[in-house]
Order: structure tokens, then sequence, then C-alpha cells
């Protein structure tokens, strides 16, 4: 029995041997088992070409940076020249000082009235007008039999007004009529202070609530149109320019026709200067009148004087009056002179109201002229 026990397990031995034989190489060429998927790959997204491209750095532009302009709000017309009066009193105080200390002397004798006379030539009020003012002065003050210093103050004062026909009519017009825009032409020699001019009195009609276009039709000047468009710029009034050396007449002609058209109150056309004794540059000065003209008349004509040119500023200015039929002075650059005395040399011998005085480079450095507060600062005014 035992026997049979160990046949069997030999037998089931064998048999076992038999069988892993026999399986072994099946097992061995089974198929390699499936390579796990790849990772999930990105779903395809519908990339834009360049994004597989290489990667080229574009420029990096930056947006102008554009600032909304800063309109300005220029200062009232009303008392500038007295607020302007110390700047003014300033450059004249040897002219007042002088004449109040000879009117003050003890004796009031030839030599003194002499002197009195000297002054005043120097001061640039004019060899005519001087003796006119001194021989009244005289006459007064053996009349009234004053020797006050006060009382020859008022007198000195009184005359000096007068000399500046204190009843003349010295409105710029530069305000509409009829529907359209009052066109006014600034005139005068290069360096006079026209185009500063015009930006002034640009703000001047803008602070009174005024529309303005103003005419680069200095077009001689390279610097004039771009000067006049950073005036405008500042109160925000419209410029109308041309090329440089385009014909100042048909510049002048397009600020008008702008300016109708846009309905503004006012256009201030600002002309070429050059020195007026070139007959040919004069002759265009007229044609730009005359062009402009045909939108209708030109309301105010300004010559423009540069107060520090004396009695040669007045030869000049008269040729201008030829050309043009001027209506008004603007005096510029009285805080640099101390011959203020030449605002009544210009009055007396162009026959023709100064308007506006300049006193001062800042653009509010403008006042209107006022004979008796002007004066007033010319003799010191602290009596
Ligand atoms: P334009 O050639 O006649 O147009 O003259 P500008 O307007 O260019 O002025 C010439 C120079 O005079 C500039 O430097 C101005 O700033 C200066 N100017 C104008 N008006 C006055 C003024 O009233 N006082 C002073 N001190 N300078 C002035």
């Amino acid at each position: 029995m035992r026997s049979y026990v160990i046949a069997f397990v030999v037998l089931a031995a064998v048999l076992l041997v038999a069988a892993v034989a026999l399986l072994a190489p099946r097992l061995r060429r089974r198929p390699p088992e499936p390579a796990p998927p790849p990772e999930a790959a990105p779903t395809p997204v519908a990339q834009p070409a360049e994004a597989e491209a290489p990667m080229i750095e574009a420029p990096v532009i930056e947006a102008p940076v554009i600032e909304a302009p800063v309109i300005e709000r220029p200062e009232p017309t009303a008392g500038r020249l007295v607020r302007l009066r110390a700047r003014l009193a300033r450059s004249q105080n040897v002219f007042g000082k002088g004449l109040l200390a000879l009117l003050a002397r003890d004796k009031l004798d030839d030599e003194t009235w002499d002197e009195v006379e000297e002054t005043l030539i120097t001061a640039d009020v004019g060899v005519a007008a001087t003796r006119a003012i001194v021989d009244r002065l005289r006459e007064r003050a053996k009349v009234m039999g004053t020797d006050s210093a006060a009382g020859l103050r008022q007198m000195l004062t009184d005359e000096l007004v007068d000399a500046l026909d204190p009843d003349l009519d010295r409105t710029v017009a530069a305000t509409p009529h009829d529907g359209r825009p009052a066109v006014v032409l600034v005139v005068g020699v290069n360096g006079s202070g026209k185009t500063t001019t015009c930006g002034k009195i640009a703000r001047v009609l803008i602070a009174d609530g005024h529309t303005v276009v103003l005419g680069a039709a200095d077009t001689f000047r390279a610097a004039a149109a771009d000067q006049l468009a950073t005036w405008a710029g500042r109160v925000g009034a419209e410029v109308v320019r041309g090329p440089e050396g385009a014909d100042p007449a048909s510049v002048a002609f397009e600020a008008v026709k702008r300016g109708i058209h846009a309905g503004v109150d006012s256009v201030l056309v600002d002309t070429a200067g050059r020195l007026q004794n070139k007959v040919g540059l004069m002759d265009e000065l007229g044609k730009v009148k005359r062009v402009v003209e045909k939108h209708g008349p030109v309301d105010e004509t300004l010559l423009v004087l540069d107060a520090t040119t004396g009695q040669n500023g007045l030869e000049q200015a008269r040729v201008f009056t030829e050309v043009v039929n001027v209506t008004g002075v603007v005096l510029t650059k009285l805080d640099g002179t101390a011959k203020g005395g030449i605002v009544i040399a210009v009055q007396r011998q162009l026959g023709i109201p100064v308007k506006l005085v300049g006193l001062g480079e800042g653009p509010d450095d403008l006042a209107p002229f006022d004979p008796a507060q002007f004066v007033d600062a010319l003799l010191g005014g602290d009596a």
C-alpha cells in the first residue's frame, strides 16, 4: 500500500514537471502587456500659427500721453494798469521824481523852467509837446499864483493828462457786429512785440467771454506762427496758419474766412513786420488789408510800437500810418524804459490814440491805457 502511495506521488511530480515544461514557452511568448496609454495629451486647441513661431519680441510702442490741454483763465482787465503801476513807476522814477523835485524848489525862475523842459524832452515827450506843456504850466502858475509843491504837482498832472487827450475813444473794436466777427489787424516792425500783443489781446477777449481766431500772417519769421499757436493753445483759441513763406495775404484771408464760418467774435491777424522802409514790404501790408477786406471792412488796425525805441520808433510808425489806416497804438515795453513820455509824443505826433500798453513779458501784462492812471504812475503817485 505504501509503495502505491509513493508511486502516485512520483507520478504526480512527473506530470507536474511535464506540465510546467509544456506551458513555460507559451507563457514566455505571451504578447507584452500593452503599453500604458501615454499621458493624456492636452486637447489640441486651434492655436494661432504664431504661437508655434519663435518668439519675436514686438517693439513696445508707448501710447502717447495725451494730456488734456490746460486752458488758462486770464486775469480780468479791470484794474490792470493799477496793478502794473508799480512796474511802470519803477522805471519812471527818474522822470517823475526829477520833475517834482524841480517844482518843489522855492523859486520857480527861468532856469528851473528850462530844467523842467529838459526833463520832459529827455523823457521822450517830444519838443513840441514839451513846449506846449511847459508854457501852459508857467502861465497857470503865474495866474493862479501857486507856488506850493502840491499845487504845482496837480497842475503838472492836469497838463500831462490833457496832453494825452483824455476824451479820445480808446476802446478796441474787437467785438462782433452785424453778425460777423470783428477783424483786427496787428502791424508794426519786427521785434516790437506784435505777436506777443496778439496773444495778450486774445487772452483779454477770451477773459471777457469772447471767442477768437488768430491768423498767423507773419509767414516770414519762422517762429512767429508757432509762437502764436502757443499763445492760442493756452487759452483755447484757434490758429489759422500757412506753410512757412506762404503769402501773408492768403493766410489773413483764410483766417477771416474761418472766423466768419466758425461764427467767432474776433479775428486777430498778426502780420509780418519787416522794416517798413522797404517799399515792397509795405505794399505787402497794404495787400493784406485789401485781401482781408474782401470779407468786409477791417474794424481795427493796431500799430505796435516799442517804447524803448523812442523818436526812432516814431519815424517808423509814421510809415505804417501811410500804408494802413492805423486806428490805435499799442505801446509795448513801457516797463523797460524810463522814458514814459513817449506815450505823449506818440499820441500827439501820430494823432492816434494809445489804446493799450505792454508792461512786461507775462501773459497778462497788457493793460487798457488810461491817461489819468498813467500820469499818476508816471509821477510816482505818492502825493
Ligand atoms: P514781433 O516780432 O513784433 O512779433 O515781437 P514779439 O512778439 O516776438 O516780441 C519781441 C520780444 O519783446 C519778446 O521777447 C517779447 O517777450 C518782448 N515783449 C513784448 N511785449 C513786451 C512788454 O510789454 N514788455 C517787455 N518787457 N517785453 C515785451
